[in-house]
């Protein structure tokens, strides 16, 4: 199989691609990413990269950032993480306060904003956010084999001055007892680990943990690989991860930035990037480009 012509021919489809979906624009900085932009970098276990378009362009994880610090609170806390966060999928947008109401605090999964907000809260207990912030970096940076992987202070500014429903989210979890630190400590924390900037090789590397495979970095153990993927699959993509599971077979999270990782188990780790976002919040084109990829590489969990 040639994956880099695979990749080539995918690049080029989707330079021509006339509808790229909107551009991120609650926060200045997102809102003038040029929408153009495409990437893609495929990294097999043992560290091989094979990239297209952008792949060397750095931009905001957002929401992707939630794997990996769902993996840091799953090895510090385990399975007592569950008792302040739930394992279904929510079927709702990334930032609703709907059913938090109705499930008293308790946060539907990791990977909606108000269950990343809880673990992240859980991870910080008894830290300073700078020490967690360089843990989680560490670990990024430790998993991509690249120490050239920073947080993006003027997004985590941004997103401070515009976090009302985060906020919200997390006063709204303070109030049934299921927030260890102040919401504003928690948020800010969670702001900066969304701005994390990393370009598509960057974050395909990354993910090679979660891809398992001959050579990749063993960052935490394979039943916690398993199950981060299966949240993946079933949480990855808000109230379109049934879609994304049907057109990709892959599990995968996106991010409001327009990046989303998807591992191939056993095979291979993929990021792609194009910032215009589909209705549900996740890269159209992002989506388009791995199903593509799915199709050209028979690359599917389900056979
Ligand atoms: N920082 C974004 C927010 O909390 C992340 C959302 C996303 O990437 O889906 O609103």
């Amino acid at each position: 199989m040639d994956l880099q012509s695979i990749l080539n021919d995918i690049a080029a489809e989707m330079a021509a691609a006339p509808d790229r979906g909107k551009v991120a624009d609650y926060i200045p900085e997102l809102a003038s990413v040029d929408a153009k932009r495409f990437g893609i970098a495929v990294a097999l276990p043992d560290g091989r990269c094979m990239t297209a378009g952008d792949a060397e362009v750095a931009f905001s994880i957002q929401s992707v950032s939630k794997v990996f610090t769902l993996a840091l609170a799953l090895g510090r806390l385990g399975d007592q993480l569950w008792a302040r966060v739930g394992r279904e999928p929510s079927g709702l947008p990334f930032n609703s306060i709907l059913q938090l109401e109705q499930e008293n605090g308790i946060p539907r999964n990791p990977f909606i904003n108000a269950g990343a907000l809880a673990v992240t809260d859980a991870i910080l207990a008894g830290h300073q956010p700078k020490e967690l912030l360089g843990e989680l970096l560490r670990f990024v940076q430790t998993s991509a084999e690249d120490a050239d992987i920073h947080i993006n202070e003027a997004v985590a500014q941004s997103e401070t001055e515009h976090g009302d429903r985060n906020m919200a989210l997390a006063h709204f979890m303070a109030a049934h007892g299921n927030l260890s630190n102040r919401p504003e400590l928690t948020c800010g924390t969670y702001f900066h680990q969304c701005a994390i900037e990393m370009t598509c090789r960057q974050l395909a590397m990354a993910g090679r943990f979660l891809a398992g495979g001959h050579g990749a970095p063993h960052m935490i153990s394979p039943q916690r690989v398993r199950r981060i993927n299966a949240l993946m699959l079933t949480c990855g993509h808000y109230d379109a991860s049934g879609d994304f599971a049907y057109r990709v077979g892959l599990p995968g999270k996106s991010g409001v930035g327009g990046g989303i990782l998807v591992i191939a188990p056993g095979r291979a780790s993929i990021a792609v990037w194009s910032p215009g976002l589909n209705r549900h919040g996740n890269s159209q084109l992002g989506t388009l480009a791995v199903e593509r990829l799915a199709q050209a590489t028979g690359w599917s969990i389900f056979g």
